[in-house]
């Protein structure tokens, strides 16, 4: 399935075809309000499709649908189950290409990184899992003697996911895969704006035969389909990705059937380039750290930090590189930074680009949308580079774009000190010649995960999520297999001397 026109012209490419309705109990359908929702292709504005849109009353036919296929997908060998991901896992590299300009095409991420990074990572992702299936085990503890107790992991029924628009193909297998690997059934809903490659995921999953009903998609928005996921009394689980303040949302409203939950909100991470670092490798990292997807990462190294000795060196450089960074259709394999995902989020960064003048910081380069006629009607911002104090608003909320703070520090203590002085604390990062000291700031970082002369490392087997604002629960690895089971202690008396309680 390859759209190229003839011309060969990459930037040309549209889907051969496209899901655009609700998934359903296996099934292709409208929403019941016979709503629609125009997604839109953020280098232009153009309308890529309509898609169906979900409401209060699909989810409510969509957990239906779920709770049917329960029983049986719960009760397969896990090694089939691991199976069908497996399968998929194979379907999506051959499918490499297509997703990859899928994704490029619906949310802006450049298709030199969707291809390379985002679905190798969505398939390595259903392969981890695949092969966790059947090796995800229980327990056996020991209790008083003639007891035989063991504990069983047991999937926690029909799960609710709510993905955000920033890497939806990535997103959706980092929760599905776990899910469906320990047996659950799902309900997901992905951002109202980009939800064209979780729709073909279904599509795929479908082919390789994960049975009706097991996982159902339903576009819609926030308020209305989100919501209700966050309630419904049926649901027993939801893993939400978003913002904080979404998250205290899902929170409340989900106290009614006291669902289990897993959040993976917002960010500010802290990037930290010691006086010993490589400079080189740590202009690089730190760059991939904000540049990489438009800066729209819960976990970017938003606050660049530098140690006062190196840091009008490591600036320069810094500098040259963003200025140097490609902008472009995200479907032309040369560019390097695409736009932002929506117009309102585009808005959202021009403004915090005004919050950073008035507060008196200082736009080093970019602090707009770029000159180009060809990127007018796209989301499009230039890199953004802003010396600010700690205490800034810029140095404090999730700014969610191509936008860096910069600070100085003189010793490892303030920079400790700036590093966990906000309220989130997802993922941190620092450049250091000394392993004494990178060992000794992991361990004390506020934060969920550390990356040591590196930045951004994501791994199926390693946890991910946060601590703080930044939310609990974790996905990937092992973690993510307990986050979608329950322990279950089951004790039997095999030869227990059992005096009487009531002796008669
Ligand atoms: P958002 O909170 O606006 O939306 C996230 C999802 O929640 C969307 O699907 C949206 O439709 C849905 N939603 C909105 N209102 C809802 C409601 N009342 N009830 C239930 N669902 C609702 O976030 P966004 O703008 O789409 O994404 C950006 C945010 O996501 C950033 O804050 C970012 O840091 C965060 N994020 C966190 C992680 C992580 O792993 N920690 C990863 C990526 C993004």
């Amino acid at each position: 399935m390859d759209g190229m026109s003839a011309s060969n012209d990459p930037t040309a490419w549209k889907p051969a075809s496209l899901r655009n309705k609700l998934f359903i109990g296996g099934e292709w359908v409208d929403g019941i309000g016979g709503g629609t929702i125009d997604v839109i292709n953020p280098h232009d504005g153009s309308v890529i499709t309509a898609i169906a849109e979900a409401t209060s009353a699909d989810v409510d036919r969509a957990v239906e649908a779920a709770q049917k296929a329960f029983p049986a997908w719960s009760s397969m060998a896990a090694m089939d189950r691991g199976r069908l991901l497996l399968k998929l896992a194979d379907r999506i590299e051959e499918e490499q290409a297509e997703l990859g300009r899928l994704e490029a095409l619906n949310t802006g991420h450049p298709f030199r990184d969707t291809q390379i990074l985002d679905v190798p990572r969505t398939a390595v992702t259903y392969r981890y899992f695949g092969g966790m299936a059947d090796k995800f085990e229980g327990s056996v503890i020991p209790v008083e003697a003639g007891f035989l107790n063991y504990l069983a992991r047991e999937p926690v029924g029909v799960v609710g996911q709510i993905v955000p628009w920033n890497f939806p193909l990535m997103f959706t297998s980092w929760k599905m895969a776990p899910a469906l690997a320990a047996g659950n059934c799902i309900v997901i809903k992905p951002s109202e704006i980009t939800p064209l490659s979780t729709l073909r995921i279904a599509e795929l999953m479908q082919e390789v035969g994960i049975p009706d009903g097991v996982v159902n998609v339903v576009p819609g928005y926030g308020h209305t389909a989100g919501a209700r996921i966050s309630e419904h009394p049926n649901i027993a689980k939801v893993a939400f990705t978003g913002s904080t303040a979404t998250g205290r949302t899902v929170v409340k409203a989900s106290a009614g059937n006291l669902k289990k939950l897993q959040l993976e909100l917002g960010g500010k991470g802290a990037n930290i380039v010691f006086e010993d670092a490589t400079i080189p490798a740590a202009v690089g990292g730190s760059a991939f750290a904000i540049w990489h997807n438009q800066g729209q990462a819960c976990i970017a190294g938003s606050r660049l930090m530098l140690h006062e000795s190196i840091a009008d060196a490591f600036m320069e450089k810094f500098i040259g590189l963003t200025e140097s960074i490609r902008l472009g259709n995200p479907l032309d394999p040369a560019t390097e930074m695409g736009p932002l995902t929506s117009k309102m989020h585009q808005q959202r960064v021009l403004d915090y680009c005004e919050v950073a003048r008035e507060e008196g910081g200082d736009i080093v380069t970019g602090g707009a949308a770029p000159n180009d006629p060809a990127l007018a009607a796209g989301c499009y911002v230039r890199p953004t580079i802003v010396r600010a104090k700690p205490a800034d608003r810029v140095c404090q909320e999730e700014v969610f774009g191509p936008f860096v703070s910069v600070m100085t520090f003189k010793d490892d203590a303030e920079a400790l000190e700036i590093a966990n002085g906000t309220e989130y604390g997802l993922g941190s990062g620092l450049w250091t010649a000394d392993l004494k000291r990178a060992h000794k700031l992991a361990g004390a970082l506020h934060a969920g995960m550390v990356w040591i002369n590196s930045y951004k490392r994501v791994n199926p087997g390693s946890p991910f999520g946060g601590v703080g604002q930044s939310g609990y629960g974790r996905e990937m690895g092992f973690e993510a297999m307990r986050e979608y089971t329950h322990p279950k202690s089951v004790w039997v008396n095999v030869d227990a001397q059992i005096p009487p309680y009531y002796p008669r």
